[in-house]
């Protein structure tokens, strides 16, 4: 998935709110009805038709009519919403070049104020997955694609959650830094994927290191479950950091057995396999119940501190319904459970409820407008209150000509170039707005509490280049 952080600075505080938004009209649409982003965004009249146009324009927003008309945020407008929210708590200010692409994220490098490199990663759930699931057993016929939104927040919940916890027990794994939406921020490895590296200079004590975090992560009650030379960083002194959390579980999950040995017989098959390393004369075969006991841990002798990061894990906002359903969302991946799929819709909360049926604006209330201020005051730039320093400094590493329009000049630029049926129907649907703000329903003038001075003024996203 292409990042293009360039896009950043032709966005205005306007863009972001009705972003925002439409990530919000998300919590209970599959696709968002302009009126109710209208609604929720109360830009001047006819503002928000405009920004939602400049947001197709950057691939932020999809436009779907399929079932009704509507609009989507894509990958690219929910990594907007948390890069921003991150570069303006000041966690970073610039993005670098893509170092990892996972089965479900994307990894790039990014760097703070003081040049500190780090990792941020995206969590992607849904990009290949719900596509394998839905041909396999159509499991989403009653719910919609959007979960992805609410499954990659989990994923890069859980994530940070566990590496924490893990952090603080001493295990080596990344240092987790911060957390929002679908993306993580840790701490850069040095080193390589294990993966890549065709020769070791103590091939047993690596793997001895290895073996024993498997064992050691029991005892503190967690499963990897991925745990192969993919998720495995080792650095020129041999010394290992594991990677990639997001579908751990706990060793009283009914399948703790079967992870475990799995996550040992992977590490055995790659020694085997890369290194030569021979375990017994069965080596070959990781498969084998011959291997030899001492190499290979057995899951039912291992003392094991069950709920042991419980408290950790909850401090860091990871509850036991969400792991509950993220581990679903898992085994459904995983097919081990296929027969074991159950209609699971009463166990979704407002955050994936998705309703087809329901898409009337009016369902909007008050604490969804409250929810919504907290949103934006998150995304919110700091220029309010510190003038003439934008909180919006993105830096960008890339080939980026240092320019600054006005992003209002590139609305109107853009504005002849539309699809006119398009236009059409965002026109009647303005028209609709209108009129539907004429009929008295006036709450969302005052609901909120957001200053948006308007005019280019407001258009505040000066991007300085960086070249770091
Ligand atoms: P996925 O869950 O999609 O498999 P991973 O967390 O395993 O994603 O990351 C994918 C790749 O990105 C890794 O194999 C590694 O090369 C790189 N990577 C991930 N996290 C870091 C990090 N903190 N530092 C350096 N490289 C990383
Ligand atoms: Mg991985």
């Amino acid at each position: 998935m292409k990042l293009d952080v360039n896009v950043l600075r032709y966005l205005s505080k306007d863009d972001f709110r009705v972003l925002t938004a439409v990530e919000m009209g998300m919590r209970n649409h599959e696709i968002v009805p302009a009126e109710l982003i209208v609604r929720i965004a109360s830009l001047r009249h006819g503002g928000t038709y405009k920004v939602l146009k400049n947001l197709l324009k950057h691939k932020l927003l999809h436009h779907d009519s399929s079932k009704y008309d509507g609009f989507r945020l894509t990958y690219l407008g929910y990594d907007f919403l948390a890069i921003k929210t991150m570069v303006n708590r000041g966690v970073f200010s610039s993005v670098g070049r893509q170092i990892g692409v996972g089965k479900e994220s994307d990894i790039f490098e990014i760097a703070n104020e003081d040049g500190t490199i780090m990792a941020m990663k995206l969590h992607r759930l849904g990009r290949t997955s719900f596509r394998a699931v839905k041909s396999k057993r159509d499991y989403l016929r009653h719910r919609s694609s959007f979960s992805w939104l609410y499954l990659s927040r989990l994923a890069a919940l859980k994530e940070f959650a566990f590496m924490k916890a893990l952090q603080e027990h001493g295990f080596p794994v990344p240092n987790a830094v911060d957390c929002n939406r679908h993306c993580v921020i840790m701490s850069l490895v040095q080193g390589y994927p294990f993966v890549q590296v065709k020769q070791l200079q103590n091939p047993d004590t690596v793997f001895e290191k290895i073996i024993g975090i498997v064992v050691r992560l029991a005892e503190h009650g967690l499963i990897h479950c991925d745990f192969n030379e993919f998720n495995i960083m080792i650095d020129d002194d041999e010394n290992i950091t594991i990677i990639d959390f997001p579908q751990m579980v706990s060793v009283s999950h009914r399948n703790a057995e079967m992870y475990f040995d799995r996550d040992v017989a992977c590490i055995i098959k790659f020694f085997s396999k890369r290194f030569n390393l021979s375990f017994d004369a069965n080596a070959d075969d990781s498969d084998s119940d011959t291997e030899s006991d001492s190499v290979k841990p057995r899951f039912s002798s291992i003392q094991k501190a069950s709920g042991f990061l419980d408290k950790e894990l909850s401090a860091s906002g990871f509850s036991r319904k969400e792991q509950a359903d993220i581990e679903k969302f898992t085994e459904k991946i995983d097919g081990s459970d296929d027969e074991e799929i159950e209609d699971d819709e009463e166990t979704e909360d407002d955050e994936e409820i998705e309703d087809n049926e329901d898409h009337d604006s009016s369902k909007l209330n008050a604490s969804d407008i409250q929810k919504f201020d907290s949103l934006c005051s998150l995304t919110k730039d700091d220029d309010d209150e510190q003038p003439g320093n934008s909180g919006d400094v993105v830096e960008v590493q890339q080939n980026s000509e240092g320019k600054n329009e006005d992003a209002s000049d590139e609305v109107e630029d853009e504005e002849q170039e539309d699809n006119p049926e398009l236009e059409e129907r965002l026109a009647k649907q303005r028209r609709r707005a209108i009129q539907a703000a004429r009929a008295g329903r006036k709450t969302h003038a005052s609901r909120n509490s957001y200053k948006d001075k308007g005019g280019k003024s407001s258009h505040n996203s000066k991007i300085q280049k960086g070249n770091w």
